[in-house]
């Protein structure tokens, strides 16, 4: 079966090309497919048999509401889909006074083993399609009846560790025949895989790139992310200084607050130090707990803070949202892989 829903525009209509139909047939159906229809017979402007073959040949897989939750607390809605192969994977739809954003996933589980993050409990089971990931945005979108204007791909999963996709991705929602996102709309955060990041400098996108750092020092990084092991602080800066050089984007940099791992005053100043040459601003993140880990959230986050400050440091802390329904990363799923084992 085709992923016709993967496909960009120019794709479609090559494909429709061969299929012996006119190009503007390929715009209707990008056009419906992006509204979020769940099956070609509701692609009412086709014909009948048009509708068929399609419906014979390409797939249509929209995800089903596995689970949703709406926090009580700030209207944060987290919703666990299933996928067509029986995975589920995690989004959650976060309401801003200057917009909703979405948190999508971009891979069934995670491989990269950060000891604080829940999504990497039980490895990568596979990628995601961009297909799967733009119904993410649309069918919160449709669900919750909410317009989304803003998109980080900070739920679970490496977005540059399923590369090719998550450029597709950005795509699809960037074109004007469908969501017509904005890339200064959109966030990408990564562990810091350095190749993948010169690599993404390459197409100097407008998308605000986030790298988790949370430890300004190799000891204690490589401690909390497998990733640092091989490739180090000094090397990340080296690779975060290049791309703000050539994309001219400003890098946010994301630091979990953990109880008495990262969260000295000799870090701070490190952090402050390591900054100097790769502009960009400091994202304190209050830990959020995760079961299975011994790591606790910080209680000197506005201590860590004002050191930053004091030494030129553009901070900000986030406001947790969703507290009280799991929004944070894979503790969903999570809970649901384990409900199934047990039961
Ligand atoms: N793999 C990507 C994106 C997914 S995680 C990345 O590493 O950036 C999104 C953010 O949530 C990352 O900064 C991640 O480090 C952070 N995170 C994961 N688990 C967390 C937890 N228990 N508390 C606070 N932040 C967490």
């Amino acid at each position: 079966m085709t992923d016709i829903k993967s496909m960009s525009l120019t794709e479609m209509t090559d494909y429709f090309k061969e299929l012996g139909e006119p190009a503007f047939r390929a715009r209707q159906v990008f056009q419906w497919l992006h509204r979020g229809v769940r099956s070609f017979d509701e692609m009412t402007n086709l014909s009948r048999a048009l509708r068929e073959k399609l419906a014979s040949s390409c797939l249509l897989c929209p995800p089903q509401v596995e689970r949703k939750q709406v926090s009580a607390q700030d209207g944060t809605i987290k919703y666990l889909w299933r996928l067509g192969d029986g995975n589920c994977i995690e989004t959650v739809l976060m309401r801003y006074h200057h917009g909703n954003t979405v948190c999508i996933s971009s891979q069934v589980g995670c491989r990269m083993g950060c000891a604080f993050c829940a999504s990497t409990l039980g490895g990568k089971v596979r990628d995601l399609t961009p297909a799967e990931m733009l119904d993410q945005v649309l069918f919160t979108q449709l669900d919750s009846g909410l317009e989304v204007s803003n998109i980080v791909l900070m739920g679970i999963g490496e977005p540059l560790d399923n590369f090719d996709t998550v450029l597709r991705f950005l795509d699809l929602v960037n074109s004007p025949e469908g969501l017509n996102i904005g890339m200064r709309h959109i966030s990408l955060s990564t562990c810091g895989l350095v190749e993948k990041i010169d690599k993404l400098a390459d197409y100097r996108l407008q998308l605000t790139l986030s790298v988790s750092l949370h430890a300004p020092d190799d000891e204690t990084r490589s401690q909390i992310m497998p990733v640092n092991r091989s490739v180090g602080v000094e090397t990340l800066f080296a690779c975060c200084r290049r791309y703000f050089e050539k994309t001219g984007r400003r890098i946010s940099y994301e630091y979990a607050m953990i109880d008495g791992v990262n969260d000295a005053d000799w870090q701070a100043d490190l952090l402050a130090r390591r900054l100097k040459g790769a502009p960009g601003h400091v994202n304190l993140i209050p830990l959020n707990d995760v079961a299975e880990s011994p790591l606790r959230p910080s209680r000197r986050t506005a201590a860590f803070q004002k050191r930053l400050e004091s030494r030129g440091v553009t901070v900000t802390v986030r406001r947790r949202l969703g507290g009280d329904i799991d929004a944070s990363c894979g503790q969903l799923r999570r809970k649901r892989l384990l409900e199934t084992e047990q039961s």
